[in-house]
């Protein structure tokens, strides 16, 4: 077996591949295939093994990732996080962090990794002279095939999402007591381990940036331009805490809009909402469901129904908007009497007709509410003239002027019986009868006068 006479210090969360490429650089070799066709022949069960009897029973630690594309090379992880993660097929790089310790770092091998948190700036895919995208397959860490240093590489600012996420990734990596306090996110994120936050990142990032359909798989995720727009919109979502989530729900929202409207959570959210109380149904992703449920609180205009059971029960009982049907039941009429309260501002609510004619809708429950107070003292018609002095003919001269004003009634909502607002009556009232209600006061201060005088 060959023994490597060239052995560079590893780095501590050094990319695993990097780290291997350092290796054949070291020790002369052209590319890592070099090294790849001499491991094929030393003893171990994956290449970090045979890499370290290559070593002479060195072991390889601190190391990160998974290497993938070379045959005889090939490891999973050390720290354990799935291949899935990682992007063993587009090597990217900060050119700043090369120029100042010419090693890969571990994270960013990390697929939905697209900015460096030190400096704030795009990791590199590209090569910026031969335009190529970068590879393993090349001879030297801080150079590409065509000669042309990364360190040397400019700078791209990152979005601030980006660097969020990598901020986040790198503290999870490094699993460094505090790290997470120097991180733009706050305390949910803590808890979560690196598959966790990977996880709900991708799926994040994927609804974000999806046009509507399930996102369960995103193509093309080890290309920047992908990573860069997933990150971002992952890290808004993030960023916050909980506020940038609630901006996410709301366009999540209007996108369930688009197709069709809905009044039902699970069709305006899709399989978000399945998800969340499924795949995330565990405990450490409670901040998720929790600030869902009050976004809902705060925001959802549709129905809730019993059958939200995944809702808190408060949420689905004091859910301040109701289906129209139960606008009509609790009122004692019928649905289109409460899409007539509606377009006349009594209630506070919103109708929608679908393809087929069905009317849907709902409405604030305060509204509803105080329109069922308002609606008990209703007054008719001859309750109406009694409160006002008037005569009949009186009454209807005022009803066609348009100042005594109907809620109900033959012109308004096709009711037979006339119904008129107690609080429109009671101000009604001093207009009409202003110089008789003068008169009556006048007449009952002189009478109490005179009784205090008698006493
Ligand atoms: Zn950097
Ligand atoms: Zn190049």
């Amino acid at each position: 077996m060959n023994l490597l006479l060239v052995r560079p210090k590893p780095f501590q969360n050094e990319s695993a591949t990097g780290d291997l490429l350092r290796l054949a650089e070291g020790n002369g070799f052209t590319s890592m295939h070099d090294l790849d066709f001499l491991a094929a022949r030393a003893a171990g069960s994956d290449g970090l093994e045979r890499v370290s009897a290559m070593l002479g029973g060195t072991s390889v630690t601190g190391l990160r990732g998974a290497i993938t594309r070379f045959p005889s090379l090939k490891a999973d992880d050390p720290g354990g996080l799935e291949q899935q993660f990682w992007n063993g097929r587009r090597p990217r790089c900060c050119p700043a962090c090369l120029a100042s310790d010419p090693y890969w770092r571990a994270s960013w091998d990390v697929e939905i990794v697209a900015a460096c948190p030190s400096h704030r700036a795009e990791l590199l895919d590209l090569c910026g002279n031969c335009h190529q995208p970068l590879s393993w397959k090349r001879s030297h860490i801080a150079a590409c095939n065509c000669g042309a240093s990364l360190s040397g590489m400019p700078i791209v600012p990152a979005p601030v999402g980006c660097i969020a996420v990598s901020r986040f990734v790198c503290a999870v990596l490094e699993d460094a007591p505090g790290a997470s306090q120097i991180c733009a996110l706050s305390s949910p994120f803590d808890r979560l381990c690196a598959r966790d936050l990977l996880t709900l990142c991708t799926f994040l990032g994927g609804y974000a940036c999806n046009d509507g359909s399930r996102p369960t798989k995103i193509a093309d995720l080890h290309k920047m331009s992908v990573a860069r727009a997933i990150s971002q919109a992952a890290g808004d979502a993030l960023i916050d805490w909980p506020v940038g989530y609630h901006s996410l729900l709301g366009r999540l929202i209007s996108k369930g809009c688009s197709a069709a409207y809905s009044a039902r959570l699970t069709k305006r959210f899709g399989y978000f909402y399945t998800a969340l109380y499924k795949r995330f149904g565990d405990k450490q992703f409670d901040f998720l469901r929790h600030e869902f449920d009050s976004y809902i609180r705060k925001e959802w205009s549709g129905q809730l129904a019993d059958r939200n059971r995944r809702l808190s029960e408060s949420t689905r009982t004091e859910h301040k908007w109701v289906p129209l049907t139960t606008a009509a039941r609790e009122l004692g009429v019928k649905r289109n009497i409460v899409c007539s309260f509606i377009n006349r501002g009594m209630l506070s609510g919103q109708i929608h007709s679908t393809t087929a004619g069905r009317i849907s809708g709902t409405v604030r429950r305060d509204t509803l509410n105080s329109l069922c107070a308002e609606k008990a003292r209703w007054l008719t018609l001859a309750e109406t003239r009694s409160a006002l002095h008037l005569s009949r003919k009186g009454a209807y001269a005022l009803l066609k002027s348009g100042k005594l004003r109907p809620v109900s009634g033959p012109t308004v909502d096709g009711r037979t019986i006339w119904r008129f607002s107690a609080t429109d009556v009671a101000a009604l009232g001093p207009q009409l009868l202003g110089h008789l209600a003068n008169s009556k006061n006048r007449g009952s201060v002189a009478q109490t006068d005179d009784g205090g005088k008698q006493r």
